[in-house]
């Protein structure tokens, strides 16, 4: 029989994913995550996208930009640098992008972070920023997680054609660069060359959120730093995020919210 097209992820299939310490683990072994996000304007992205990291599995996270006194206000075990990412020490993954806005910094990071051997996950401005010739001399994954408008833009697509066709869009994106793509919306998917797409229903519409992006960006790099690939990453970040959102339902949620709620939800899918 053929390849099915599509595929989703069960309680079981996540379980079996989730980075878990052994008795020999440390900190560095698990993984440590660096965070490139957040600006003057948007300070609030980097601690959302430092939440999600700090709640998906990885030993520690790393932060670089110049948000450092609000990430450490509520984060206090976050290591941080206000200088540029190649200034922050060893990590296993980066996530960048949340909040970053598009000045001279902001490029230079993202081509720093993106000329390293690590894993790296672009999303929001990094989005806007990417240089397509950046991903394809890469040899370490590229996840990205465009919502509709920063997929349409990428494609070069207007906005109804990308939504109207979400399925193709996704593929067609994660074709073009040779990366892995999950594309944001009431259900998630995740492509990668020739796979079967990942389909997660997880999420409610209370999602749809200021921040609940920046969250889910930190717990798939947090997932890449412990060592997962690209699509299960992002399949699995989906799927428990959405979750955590479900979870704190049927009412109003905060990104915050979503991001403490991640452990209940990971003790949920461990326990079956
Ligand atoms: P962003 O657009 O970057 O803020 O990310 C929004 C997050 O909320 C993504 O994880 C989306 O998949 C999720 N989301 C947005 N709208 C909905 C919806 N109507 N139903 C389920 N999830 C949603
Ligand atoms: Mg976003």
């Amino acid at each position: 029989p053929a390849e099915p097209d599509v595929e989703a992820l069960q309680h079981a299939d996540v379980a079996g994913f989730l980075p878990l310490p052994d008795a020999e683990s440390d900190k560095y072994r698990r993984g440590v995550v660096g965070v490139v996000a957040g600006s003057a304007r948007y300070p609030g992205a980097a601690v959302l996208a430092v939440a999600g990291a700090l709640s998906g599995g990885a030993g520690a996270v790393r932060y670089a930009g110049p948000a450092v006194e609000a990430v450490i206000a509520r984060f206090p075990e976050t290591l941080v640098t206000a200088g540029p990412p190649s200034k922050a020490g060893r990590v296993q993954a980066w996530v960048v992008g949340p909040g970053l806005g598009d000045g001279a910094e902001a490029r230079q990071a993202l081509e720093d972070v993106l000329a390293s051997g690590v894993p790296v996950l672009v999303d929001a401005d990094g989005l806007r920023l990417l240089d397509p010739r950046a991903l394809r001399a890469r040899t370490a994954q590229t996840v990205l997680t465009p919502h509709a408008g920063e997929a349409a833009a990428l494609l070069g697509r207007s906005r109804e054609e990308a939504e109207s066709a979400r399925l193709s869009s996704v593929r067609a994106l994660a074709e073009r660069f040779g990366v892995t793509v999950l594309l944001k919306g009431s259900t998630t998917l995740v492509a990668e060359g020739p796979a079967p797409v990942r389909v997660n229903p997880t999420g409610t519409p209370w999602l749809a959120t200021a921040g609940s992006g920046d969250v889910l960006s930190g717990l798939v790099g947090s997932l890449l730093a412990a060592g997962l690939p690209g699509r299960d990453a992002a399949s699995v970040g989906a799927y428990l995020h959405g979750l955590a959102a479900r979870a704190l339902g049927p009412a109003p949620i905060t990104s915050l919210a979503v991001a403490d709620e991640l452990r209940k939800v990971w003790l949920d899918v461990t326990n079956g």
